[in-house]
């Protein structure tokens, strides 16, 4: 196999291409955009960093985020320093810095949109600009709105989030998180170079776009952030259930899907950038050592069964209660009195934490947070935490 079709060029598009082209593949990319401003937040976690480096060591614009604020639907807000910055990119400067990587590996690049695919023969054929191409093996990246589903079930709505926002121009060092009452999704501030990236999302088969566009806008007024003029966007975002992890098909003879194509997102953070990239790369260390039926098995064993359990802790996270109030509500009380607490929140900010250990975490840390909890309401003096509370 030598010939690659790798249609999408975005996070898992790109990568997949380049890691191929380096081991000297001859491959094409398609993408009908290339580098364009994906609407995304843009926030890549440390584990991202870690695992591609050169996300942090190279020249192009990006902000690095230290402060993180968590709001609860009802107003209560914790502000914590990690220990890991976010950070956090414009997707056309992402996306251009992955393309470019990509074509100096040797991966050409054709701007078109790939608007048919046949995977029946022993090759692929596809069409793009007029223009039928051949290739031994087609990557499928093409995003959440993925059309081309050689063999395959495309993403339904409970599958799916509806993600709303705003491109506005404002300088900003603190990332927001809000939860919401009781609904699966929250709304986001995360400041970019030179403009903020707010949005919101939540499950596309349970919320009205009116409705979450005016609990977005309604954030904007609260935070004091100018959303007239800023430029709105609307995308969708894989929020896979576990049935679609474990079952969905993502590879055939001759094609295989990556990234949110693949629904390669955590379910509960929406993080999908990462698992793109990761997804990307496995995708081509397959290929390279000609075994692309291995690929499901790599991404099962380093994210895939860790997004399963996520997919349980869901409902749990957004819309169950805990001590009487919404477990989101305790989760800011909790991060605004207890260090031990804000300590995990930092964890599960890089990513360091996984959602396998996660409930064991919980459980060995439970005496030492609700101590601090009891001792902060009782206003015991405690060293180390002051600094970081914010309103209670
Ligand atoms: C509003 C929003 C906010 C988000 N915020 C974050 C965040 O802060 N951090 C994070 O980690 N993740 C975030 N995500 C998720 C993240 O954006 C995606 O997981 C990531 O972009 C997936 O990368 P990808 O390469 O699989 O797909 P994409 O980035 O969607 O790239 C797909 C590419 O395929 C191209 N394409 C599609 N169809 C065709 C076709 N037929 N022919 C040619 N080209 C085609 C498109 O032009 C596009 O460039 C967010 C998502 C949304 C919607």
């Amino acid at each position: 196999m030598k010939q690659i079709a790798v249609i999408g060029g975005g996070p898992a598009g790109a990568l997949c291409g380049e890691k191929l082209a380096s081991a000297g593949f001859r491959v094409t990319l398609f993408d009908e955009h290339l580098a364009w401003e994906k609407p995304c937040g843009g926030g890549l976690t440390h584990k991202a960093i870690e695992k591609y480096p050169f996300l942090l060591s190279g020249p192009q614009t990006k902000k690095e985020i230290f402060t993180a604020e968590l709001i609860s639907s009802q107003g209560h807000r914790t502000r914590f320093e990690m220990s890991r910055p976010l950070v956090i990119y414009s997707r056309a400067v992402l996306n251009g810095l992955l393309l470019d990587r990509a074509a100096a590996a040797g991966c050409e690049t054709i701007h078109a949109r790939v608007t048919a695919l046949d995977t029946n023969g022993t090759g692929v054929t596809l069409t793009a600009a007029g223009r039928e191409h051949a290739a031994d093996f087609a990557v499928l990246a093409t995003g959440a709105r993925n059309q081309l589903l050689p063999g395959t079930t495309p993403l339904r709505a409970e599958d799916l989030e509806v993600t709303l926002g705003y491109f506005v121009p404002a300088e900003e060092q603190v990332v927001k998180i809000k939860f919401l009452d009781r609904m699966n999704g929250y709304i986001w501030s995360f400041p970019r170079a030179d403009h903020l990236s707010v949005g919101i999302c939540a499950k596309m088969a349970q919320y009205a776009t009116q409705t979450l566009r005016k609990l977005l806008d309604d954030f904007a007024r609260e935070e004091k952030i100018a959303t007239a003029g800023a430029r709105f966007y609307s995308h969708v975002l894989p929020s896979p259930r576990l049935a679609t992890l474990r079952h969905r098909k993502i590879t055939g003879r001759n094609w295989a899907l990556a990234g949110d194509a693949a629904a390669c997102v955590d379910p509960i953070t929406g993080e999908g950038l990462f698992y793109a990239l990761r997804s990307g790369d496995l995708l081509a260390e397959s290929l390279i050592q000609d075994r692309p039926e291995s690929y499901p098995a790599r991404l099962r064993a380093e994210f895939v069964a860790d997004l399963e359990i996520a997919t349980s802790l869901v409902r749990r996270v957004f819309r169950g209660s805990f001590l009487g109030g919404a477990v989101t509500t305790r989760m800011v009380q909790f991060a605004q009195r207890s260090a031990t607490f804000r300590d995990l929140l930092r964890d599960l900010f890089s990513g360091a934490q996984d959602y396998r250990s996660l409930r064991k975490r919980l459980w060995t840390q439970f005496g030492a947070t609700i101590t601090e909890v009891a001792r902060d309401i009782l206003r015991v003096p405690h060293s180390g935490e002051a600094s970081e509370k914010v309103t209670s």
